[in-house]
């Protein structure tokens, strides 16, 4: 399988215009840095943003972590409502400022992960990363068709990897049952003000039933979690070493019962069917006791 993955190099080189963003930013007197604030200035990436939406005059958009709003006023030209969250006060004030006379923008004021998020038909964002994991999985419970979200690049390939990759992680198992997710473009550190350390990319996430059946999810994701956190022992011993997480009684009996094929594998080299397939054995083993 490969693990490397390939973008075309107009990724890279692609750049657009800087003045309006740095405009506004200049003129709201911001600085960013605080509450993950990288604002992407490059308007050739925020257009590319838009296009892969694919928006529609009938679409309702929620967009986390607005900022000054350099995507959300793009996003509101085509899309027939922006639910724009911000945590940050100062920029929240901002937003009101810029949207409040559009008509089609609703402002959210406070913490994505502590509000409560209105229905929506797709999911824009240049998202806070120091909330990505838990962002993203409390965006995938919502029933939605699209998210173009941005990510650092690395989180982002460790959810679009595959088995037996280096970044083939609980991230890839978990976004895989949620989702088909996809890296449409990296994008460099210099397309933001302030820059951040790291390139970031973007991912569409298409959502959809689990290509799998799972017995009992709960017990799938604490699974996937466990046999992960020691990622490089045999599935054997992860299993003994974890089941303080999945609290099975007897389970040296219950792995006894087990392919034993499989339990000489370990968590990384098996698809997230076949994860899926040994959590629903040791979970009925479990019922029928
Ligand atoms: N949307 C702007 C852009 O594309 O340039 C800003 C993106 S910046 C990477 C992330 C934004 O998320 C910042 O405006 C920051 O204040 C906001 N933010 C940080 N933590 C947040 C949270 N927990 N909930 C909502 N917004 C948050």
């Amino acid at each position: 399988m490969n693990c490397e993955f390939f973008f075309s190099f107009f990724s890279l080189l692609h750049s657009g215009g800087f003045s309006l963003v740095h405009h506004l930013l200049k003129k709201y007197n911001i600085k960013g840095g605080t509450f993950d604030q990288h604002f992407l200035v490059d308007t050739g990436y925020l257009d590319r943003i838009v296009a892969a939406a694919e928006l529609k005059s009938e679409d309702v958009v929620l967009e986390i972590g607005a900022g000054i709003g350099n995507l959300t006023e793009r996003l509101s030209r085509k899309a027939k409502k922006v639910i724009a969250n911000e945590l940050d006060p100062a920029l929240v004030n901002i937003l009101h400022d810029r949207f409040d006379s559009a008509g089609n923008v609703e402002i959210i004021a406070g913490d994505a992960l502590k509000v409560n998020f209105p229905e929506f038909d797709k999911v824009v964002s240049n998202l806070p990363y120091s909330i990505s994991s838990e962002i993203t999985f409390k965006l995938l419970r919502h029933k939605f068709k699209l998210g173009i979200l941005m990510y650092q690049y690395e989180f982002a390939v460790r959810m679009v990897s595959s088995p037996d990759c280096k970044d083939y992680s609980r991230l890839t198992v978990d976004t895989y049952y949620f989702a088909d997710a996809s890296i449409l473009m990296r994008v460099p550190k210099g397309a933001f003000q302030p820059a951040p350390e790291v390139d970031s990319a973007v991912v569409k996430l298409v959502p959809r039933p689990a290509p799998f059946e799972v017995r009992d999810e709960a017990f799938f994701m604490k699974f996937v979690a466990a046999v992960f956190s020691q990622r490089r022992k045999k599935l054997r011993n992860a299993i003994l070493n974890t089941n303080y997480m999945l609290k099975i009684p007897g389970i040296k009996e219950v792995i006894d019962r087990l392919p034993e094929e499989l339990m000489n594998k370990r968590a990384e080299n098996l698809t997230p069917k076949q994860l899926a397939e040994l959590a629903n054995l040791i979970f009925d083993f479990n019922q029928k006791k």
